[in-house]
């Protein structure tokens, strides 16, 4: 079997998915930009305490409420001001092809995302400040806690209750693709507990698969945009990458790295807000008109922690990759699952290596498909 022969595109991407890709990262760019701004305009300005005045009237001076009514003011705010950028990142969904949602039903994922967003923010920020009123010395550490405890309950009940609310989900029903997936489990000494069919296209024509949850809600997911168009082996392939962030416990060290980073994050909101009012720029600790603050600390940290996160999630990817190559027969349909992912979602295949470095939590298609041939060459050399 000849390895490099067909008639793969080389070491270019086309003039539609290198356009397509840079104002997706534009678009990116200005929304953090954007964001940044307006916390930073809220706290410069006052207008964060003129808002935290008027929560506390309509609430009649209590204090949980008027955070709940502030943080709805602040979201709600935000999110009159993002607007305009989610719609142009719908246009441009529309103007490439690849989605396939009408505006209704683009505006409802909008509604539904704004209640869900509004839901856990409204537990992450109650929680913050009861801990910051009940401990102040400690309370970093405290919420700390408590905030890992409530991502770990979240991971394992997105699968169930979070994703569902914009996709449908349905176990898998394909005989050959159970039977393929049961062997490549036994090689991984482990039992997925399922596989699912995700309807994504309804809202999209790209493909895409996933392992998600924690414990009784582990699954695989597979996108019907990839379950109808690619072959049994390319599917096969996509399931062994899935099955090594399984095997490797991806998930389970992905979470331990968040809580160091959070820590850390914590740490340094504590320092910030303690700076802030020595600096008698807020009465106390508990002025919840600090929170733009709070979050300029969170958002910072994730930017500058942005190329070290996402070459850890390279790396990741890279391992899932390899267990991939050891569990197919052959790693063709490997390569043709990812040019055919590559063409499907207008990927770039060569993205600059500085736009690698800050922006991609996987690596180049380019690199995956090389060192699967690479793999190739050494384990299974052609016969000619
Ligand atoms: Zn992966």
């Amino acid at each position: 079997m000849a390895l490099a022969d067909n008639s793969i595109p080389a070491q270019t991407d086309s003039p539609e998915a290198r356009g397509y890709n840079r104002t997706r990262r534009w678009l990116e760019v200005a929304d953090f930009a954007g964001g940044f701004a307006f916390l930073v305009i809220l706290l410069v300005t006052g207008w964060s305490g003129t808002l935290r005045d008027l929560a506390l009237k309509l609430a009649g001076q209590n204090y949980a409420f008027s955070v709940f009514l502030y943080l709805v003011l602040l979201i709600a705010i935000g999110k009159a001001l993002g607007i305009g950028l989610d719609y142009y990142g719908f246009r441009l969904e529309r103007r490439f092809k690849l989605s396939t949602q009408r505006f209704r039903s683009w505006l409802w994922d909008e509604v539904k995302g704004f209640l869900v967003g509004l839901v856990m923010a409204t537990i992450v920020v109650e929680l913050l400040y009861f801990t910051i009123r009940q401990w102040p010395q400690h309370w970093w550490l405290l919420a700390w806690a408590l905030f890992m405890g409530l991502f770990v309950v979240l991971a394992q009940i997105a699968p169930v209750v979070l994703f569902p609310i914009f996709y449908k989900f349905e176990p898998l029903d394909n005989e050959d693709l159970r039977r393929r997936l049961v062997v490549l489990s036994e090689r991984a000494g482990t039992r997925v507990r399922g596989v699912y069919r995700w309807k994504l296209s309804e809202k999209t024509k790209k493909a895409n698969a996933a392992l998600t949850g924690l414990g009784r809600t582990r699954r695989i997911i597979l996108a019907d945009t990839l379950l109808d168009n690619y072959a049994p082996e390319e599917i096969e392939a996509v399931l062994a990458h899935e099955l090594g962030h399984h095997f490797h416990r991806h998930i389970l060290k992905s979470i331990f790295v968040q809580a160091a980073i959070t820590l850390c994050g914590f740490w340094a909101a504590n320092w910030t807000l303690h700076y802030a009012v020595d600096q008698h720029m807020f009465v106390q600790l508990a002025d919840f008109a600090n929170l733009p603050l709070l979050v300029l600390v969170s958002t910072v940290l994730s930017f500058v922690l942005m190329p070290a996160m996402n070459a850890y999630s390279r790396f990741n990817e890279r391992q899932a990759d390899r267990y991939a190559f050891e569990s197919i027969v052959s790693v063709e349909p490997f390569i043709s699952s990812m040019n055919k992912l590559a063409e499907q979602n207008l990927a770039e295949r060569v993205p600059s290596k500085w736009v690698e470095w800050f922006f991609h939590s996987h690596p180049a298609i380019s690199r995956r498909v090389a060192a699967a041939r690479a793999w190739g060459r050494e384990h299974n050399p052609s016969p000619q």
